[in-house]
């Protein structure tokens, strides 16, 4: 599953023979669904490969985007996004029941603390994402630093304080995802040529979760692609591009023509305030530069650009007669 520490590092120090940025770089889940299973440790799930098999390949960003939008009360649309993610939902035969360690999300219904293992992913998911990329290899180097102490309380401590993660976070599953799933950082991958001709790198995780998390390190270490809050409605979103600033072309028109509409107004404000002038002032200033210089100071959000400042003007005046 996971290479030895022992072989991570062999080709440190060594110059790579290349460095391609065109090679298609995929994440490959289990091959099989998975189950959740409580772990003895924490409060975290350990996701336990079942019998049966997985339909690949799964469109993790995108599992991951309705992860972060998704209503984690609602166990409904949880088990709906468990069973796409790749995880067995079916109704726990009754022999299974009284079994607290085994736990399957049934098909329509999820535990309570199925909810808050999807619950408290989500949010660290939601944090990694919103990191820039130098804080994020930051946390990744403390997270790998703080392997060993994890487990013990005064490690958690120490991680937490060194990483300045929010305290509502669990610890052991931002460490997780921070640090890889396994007990070393590397995956095992397949380098090879698709069908195409084109050169290809498959990472192979254990279980969906992991997936996300890969998918994670790829965009903070590799991608602009990040967490954000729209800018008009406040509702957040995937930044594909770091200009990216409204959830959706909605938002982004309503902002341009809320933004339009305020200038125009303090354009026809600055346009009474000129009316308002002494005379002697009308004849000594030039009015559409008055005016426009009247409502930049009022309007702090950009610049209003002349060219449609003289537009607005021309059709307030045309309108006054
Ligand atoms: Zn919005």
């Amino acid at each position: 599953m996971y290479a030895k520490s022992m072989t991570y590092g062999r080709t440190q120090g060594v110059p790579p023979l290349l460095s391609i940025p065109s090679v298609q770089v995929s994440v490959r889940g289990p091959g099989f669904l998975c189950s959740l299973k409580k772990s003895r440790h924490s409060e975290y799930f350990m996701e336990v490969q079942t019998e049966e098999r997985s339909e690949e390949p799964r469109d993790w960003r995108g599992l991951r985007a309705m992860l972060l939008n998704l209503k984690t009360k609602d166990a409904e649309a949880v088990a709906v996004w468990l069973r796409d993610a790749g995880y067995v939902c079916q109704t726990v035969p009754a022999k299974y029941s009284n079994q607290g360690d085994l736990l399957v999300p049934k098909r329509d219904v999820v535990s309570p603390e199925i909810l808050r293992w999807v619950s408290i992913c989500k949010d660290v998911i939601a944090w990694l994402m919103g990191l820039d990329r130098g804080y994020f290899a930051d946390a990744v180097r403390i997270a790998q630093k703080s392997r060993a102490n994890i487990l013990s309380p005064k490690g958690q401590r120490k991680f937490v304080e060194e990483v300045s993660a929010p305290i509502q976070l669990e610890v052991l599953t931002l460490h997780r995802f921070l640090a890889g799933f396994g007990s070393a950082p590397a995956l095992h991958a397949f380098f090879f040529w698709d069908a195409e001709g084109e050169a290809s790198v498959a990472v192979d995780v254990s279980s969906p979760m992991e997936a996300l998390a890969v998918s994670v390190h790829v965009d903070r270490s590799f991608t602009a692609r990040r967490w954000a809050s729209c800018r008009l409605c406040g509702s957040r979103f995937e930044q594909k591009k770091s200009t990216d600033l409204y959830c959706s072309e909605k938002c982004k028109n309503n902002f341009i023509t809320t933004r339009r509409r305020q200038k125009i107004s303090l354009l026809r404000q600055g346009d009474t305030a000129w009316r308002a002038l002494p005379r002697v002032k009308h004849k000594r200033l030039d009015r559409q530069e008055w005016i426009l210089q009247w409502a930049q100071r009022r309007f702090l959000e950009g610049k209003i650009d002349t060219a449609f400042a003289k537009k607005t003007l021309n059709e307030i005046s045309k309108r006054k007669g």
